[in-house]
């Protein structure tokens, strides 16, 4: 199963993902995990990306498409994959469209969480407190002033992206406001 979660930052892509790679052993694609990777571990791509990221903008599409082009090609991606903050731009759509096109594969589903934005402030700022009490280090854009941008970068650019798909009549979408098991559920409801 090949699969796009869409939704804004603090919308509960990350988590829902978690439970889908479980429950249908295939990995969970999450770019930003990707960039975080590569910013701790000093690599090209990370020292390029590291301020942008800090400060809530989006890394350039060359560098993003990259990394899923060459990710997907990995043996693991074979059975399937869940793409969790990317495409994050209709550029990034379009350049995975061709991808997916030259490896003959297709996408299964393209699902929206759809959440009431004056809930994500709270949400991101209780992943923050959630970090902490682990003992784990809260990510440099879990802070309202980075959050306030990318809630921007995702209104002006990663919006559209789901017009992208909903123009092609492949978007479904979910709540995302409901119970943590309850968007589980609708999501199984939609992936069969
Ligand atoms: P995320 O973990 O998905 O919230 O991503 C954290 C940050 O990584 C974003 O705010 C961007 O700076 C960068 N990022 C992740 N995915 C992408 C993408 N597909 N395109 C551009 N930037 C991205």
């Amino acid at each position: 199963m090949r699969l796009i979660l869409l939704g804004p930052p603090g919308a509960g892509k990350g988590t829902q993902a978690t439970r889908l790679t479980q429950k249908h052993s295939i990995p969970q694609l999450s770019t930003g995990d990707m960039l975080r990777a590569a910013v701790k571990a000093g690599t090209p791509i990370g020292l390029k990306a590291k301020a942008v990221m800090d400060a809530g903008g989006l890394v350039s599409d060359e560098i993003v498409v990259g990394i899923i082009a060459d990710r997907i090609q990995e043996a693991d991606c074979k059975p399937g994959f869940i793409l969790d903050g990317f495409p994050r731009t209709v550029a990034q759509a379009e350049a995975l469209d061709k991808i997916l096109a030259q490896m003959n594969m297709q996408l299964d589903a393209i699902v929206e969480l759809k959440v009431d934005e004056s809930a994500l402030l709270a949400r991101i700022e209780n992943r923050a407190k959630e970090t902490i009490a682990a003992g784990g280090t809260v990510r440099a854009d879990d802070n309202p002033e980075s959050f306030k941008i990318r809630l921007d970068a995702y209104r002006q650019q990663t919006a559209p992206v789901s017009a992208y798909y909903a123009s092609k009549g492949t978007l479904r979408s979910v709540d995302g406001m409901a119970p943590i098991d309850e968007v589980s559920k609708a999501l199984d409801k939609i992936l069969g």
